[in-house]
């Protein structure tokens, strides 16, 4: 099989990987170097929030283990594949030296052995950094299982990192993945979190020390495959978070890949409406100060369809607002829905030197569709009105084909 062949199917093959937030693979023109962008490109935003374009493939679809949600499980009849080490580099190196990428996301299936499987992709790196002086982005996977040694190894070469969370709880692990066990994906995670957090430590303090994946570590959580509720994700992104230093949980709604009576059926549609929510609901936990307790509790696990996890806060604490934007503090002010983290500041700097007024909220560039009914200034209302909870909920009701337009 020649390379690009191999590139055909293993790019498609990691479509299913969203730890990089790719837009998806541009697949204008389809194949082979003739066309518009080879099989494999995608854009994906680095983490100063630049556009990129990735190579993003397997190493290999051949795979050990068996997860039952996985198209590249053992038992599944696909065609496998696998690049050498030198057909890893020398793509990537002919796609960056045509500008048709800036960078290498490479992930993969275990193949042999976990050790095995990351020493190749350690190879890939070295090479490319050491032999051929490649200076673009690197996001590789830490695999689950492989020896310290070798993870610590690969991240002295590449800037981002990643392992798979897959699943949201060990209960859904052991139903789904019983060949897998937890700690062997929490060890690394905890591991690259610590050395991350180690090098950045001793970087501060001018200590000359190897690099270690500047760009952080990721994972991924398949969202609708398990009857994990969204509590338990967020409570677990939570974790992430603050114990492991994570940059960013992908939040991957299951996409019915094989038939299997422990899963949704084939004619299943991803639940893209509630991964959605739990990108809203994260956005809240890393810059709005709200803890997973406080979005969902253990009688309402679920996220709302209709509301924004902001605003469906909003309208069960009722009892907190209006907020008085004269003299509230900066977190009671990140509450109120149509405020965001920018805006919050804004008024805080606003009024130490000013009077603060809704004309000065609108020329400082705050939308008050919706903040308008949380809020008021000097006691009183935009539109002098106070809505109960009831209207408050028909007003702020997302129509359907506005709720997946953020992402
Ligand atoms: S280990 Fe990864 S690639 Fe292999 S079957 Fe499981 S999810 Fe798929």
């Amino acid at each position: 099989m020649t390379t690009i062949e191999k590139l055909e199917i293993l790019s498609d093959a990691a479509k299913y990987d969203v730890s990089c937030s790719t837009s998806g693979s541009d697949r204008q023109g389809g194949s082979g170097l003739g066309s518009t962008l080879p099989s494999g490109i995608c854009h994906a935003w680095a983490s100063d929030g630049r556009c990129i374009s990735l190579l993003k493939i397997l190493l290999t679809n051949y795979c050990i283990y068996d997860c039952s949600y996985c198209i590249n499980k053992r038992s599944n009849d696909v065609e496998r594949v696998a690049f050498t080490v030198d057909e890893v580099v020398d793509l990537t190196i002919n796609f960056y030296r045509r500008n048709y990428i800036e960078g290498l996301f490479l992930s993969s299936g275990i193949l042999n052995t976990e050790d095995n499987t990351q020493e190749m992709l350690l190879n890939i790196a070295k090479k490319l950094r050491l032999e051929k002086g490649f200076n673009g982005y690197i996001h590789m996977k830490a695999i689950p299982g492989a020896s310290k040694e070798l993870i610590r190894e690969t991240g002295k070469y590449v800037d981002r990192m990643s392992v798979n969370i897959e699943l949201p709880s060990e209960n859904s692990l052991k139903f789904l993945a019983p060949e897998k066990n937890r700690d062997t994906i929490i060890k690394p995670m905890k591991y690259i979190g610590e050395e991350y957090e180690y090098v950045l430590e001793e970087k501060k303090m001018k200590k000359k020390i190897d690099n270690f994946m500047p760009a952080g570590q990721t994972t991924q959580m398949i969202i609708g495959a398990s009857p994990d509720s969204d509590k338990q994700i967020l409570k677990l992104s939570e974790n992430l978070y603050e114990k492991m230093a994570l940059k960013r949980v992908y939040y991957s709604a299951y996409i019915p890949v094989n038939t299997d009576n422990k899963l949704p059926s084939l004619i299943t549609s991803p639940p893209l409406l509630r991964e959605h929510r739990l990108y809203q609901a994260d956005w809240l936990l890393r810059f709005y100060g709200f803890k997973a307790d406080e979005i969902l509790t253990d009688s309402k696990p679920f996220l709302d369809d209709k509301f924004d996890p902001k605003v469906s806060w909003a309208i069960n604490h009722l009892d907190q607002f209006p907020v008085e934007i004269t003299t509230a503090s900066l977190e009671m002010l990140l509450r109120v829905p149509g405020i965001g983290t920018q805006s919050a500041w804004r008024i805080v700097s606003y009024r130490n030197n000013s009077i603060l007024d809704f004309e000065s909220l609108k020329k400082m560039g705050i939308v008050l569709k919706r903040a308008k009914f949380f809020i008021t200034v000097k006691g009183k209302y935009l539109n002098s009105f106070f809505l109960d909870r009831e209207l408050l909920e028909k007003v702020l009701t997302e129509k359907k084909d506005t709720q997946l337009k953020l992402y």
